[in-house]
């Protein structure tokens, strides 16, 4: 069984993320909620805070410019922070730069992270991700239509994306684009850094999104947008080897900020149901909120395993598909499910403004979407535990 205690230096950071949350953080989410990017010269000041503290971008390595602790200590400090929407803001470690950080760091040039990387680690660009399209199937990316033709010394782009989160504000776009029309379906694809301010990238619209407190998923045109060879990040039609390398440290990385969510909505719902009275007794009495309370203690603390096993396993150098894909499903169903129980225990006051569940709500349903819809993690698990047992006749759990 893999070793999950916590060192004396994770405990320390994660006592110091908390008070920092408490001063900090949860004072100001009503004023940022309605501010929206106008709590921007806030959140630079809060950043300029944690930057002080030596707690900014935790999910880096410490060569990279982050606090280098590993992925599974990560999971301590980053489900405290997942708490907040604006904590992660605040300490650097937002998606989706910190996915756009990473892969610049394992793939990009020196040239590449001089003028990207370094910046977007310092927190003075932002950046965007831009894969998913319209008219095919984001499940299935070997069906992407963009496509990047080689002029001379450039990339000519031509496509259509749209949920490039982050897009409006960002300073480039990391955009996956067939390169290689030809090529195998693995290999066909590149990722290459596109500068916003390059003609023809035409953002149409931050397209409206459920639940979004700081949504800003855009719909994009590449427009015979050029931008020179040099930009492609590590080989031509190694895109998809880079999405996966970027894609399953994203999804855990969520799932850590989602135990955040579950928690807080767990304690909320515990509070509520010693406080209200109803029928001569409180609602802690009701057999009913018993069993929600039960179950989502069961249920928060199987995420919680099931994401630190997934942390230690990347830690190890494994790909760890099978386990990212179990807790991706997994942990937006308990997420989904505790912050339901825990509006439903408060009644009338659990879908107003007054309490951080309704937004939370809502924004843990686009959890069941993104960075892959349940199904497809569902159906990567199985696949590969039948093809043990085709080989092998079994499905070891480690
Ligand atoms: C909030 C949010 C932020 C996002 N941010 C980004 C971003 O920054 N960059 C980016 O490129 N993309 C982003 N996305 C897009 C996201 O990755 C895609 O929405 C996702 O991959 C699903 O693709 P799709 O929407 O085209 O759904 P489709 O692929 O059309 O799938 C629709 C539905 O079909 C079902 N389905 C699909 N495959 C199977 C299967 N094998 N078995 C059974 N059912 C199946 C599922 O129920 C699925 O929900 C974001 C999405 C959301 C909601």
């Amino acid at each position: 069984m893999p070793d999950f205690s916590i060192t004396p230096e994770i405990r320390d950071m994660r006592q110091k993320v908390t008070a920092f949350m408490e001063e900090h953080i949860y004072p100001n989410e009503p004023y940022l909620m309605e501010a929206g990017a106008e709590g921007a010269g806030l959140i630079k000041d809060l950043q300029g805070k944690t930057k002080a503290m030596g707690m900014w971008a935790p999910h880096l390595p410490a060569e990279a410019g982050g606090m280098g602790i590993g992925f599974m200590p990560y999971v301590y400090i980053n489900e405290v922070l997942g708490r907040s929407p604006f904590a992660p803001l605040a300490f650097g470690s937002q998606a989706p730069d910190s996915g756009n950080a990473e892969i610049l760091w394992l793939f990009g040039t020196d040239e590449q992270k001089e003028r990207w990387l370094k910046p977007l680690v310092a927190g003075e660009i932002r950046s965007c991700f831009s894969m998913t399209e319209p008219e095919v199937a984001g499940s299935d990316p070997t069906l992407l239509q963009t496509r990047a033709v080689r002029d001379g010394d450039e990339w000519v782009i031509n496509g259509h994306k749209w949920f490039t989160s982050g897009a409006q504000g960002a300073a480039f776009a990391i955009v996956m684009c067939v390169s290689d029309a030809d090529g195998a379906p693995h290999q066909r694809m590149s990722q290459i850094i596109v500068p916003t301010d390059t003609p023809g990238f035409n953002l149409v619209r931050v397209v409206p999104v459920m639940g979004e407190t700081l949504g800003n998923h855009c719909e994009i045109r590449y427009e015979d947008c050029r931008v020179p060879v040099t930009n492609t990040l590590g080989n031509p039609g190694d895109g998809f080897m880079i999405a996966q390398k970027r894609l399953g440290p994203g999804r855990i990385h969520h799932c850590m900020r989602w135990l955040g969510q579950m928690q807080r909505a767990f304690e909320l719902m515990c509070k509520r149901a010693l406080e209200r009275y109803a029928f001569g007794g409180t609602l802690a009495e009701k057999q009913t909120v018993q069993n929600w309370i039960a179950d989502s203690a069961a249920e928060i603390q199987a995420a919680r395993l099931l994401t630190l096993h997934a942390a230690h396993k990347i830690d190890q150098g494994n790909e760890a598909r099978v386990e990212i894909s179990l807790i991706k499903f997994f942990g937006a169903k308990v997420l989904h499910d505790v912050i339901d129980r825990a509006i439903q225990v408060h009644g009338a006051l659990g879908v107003t403004g007054d309490t951080p569940l309704e937004s939370m709500y809502r924004a843990a349903r686009l959890g069941r979407i993104y960075d892959g819809p349940d199904e497809v993690h569902r159906m990567v698990v199985a696949r590969r535990v039948l093809q043990a047992f085709r080989q092998a006749g079994t499905w070891e759990f480690t």
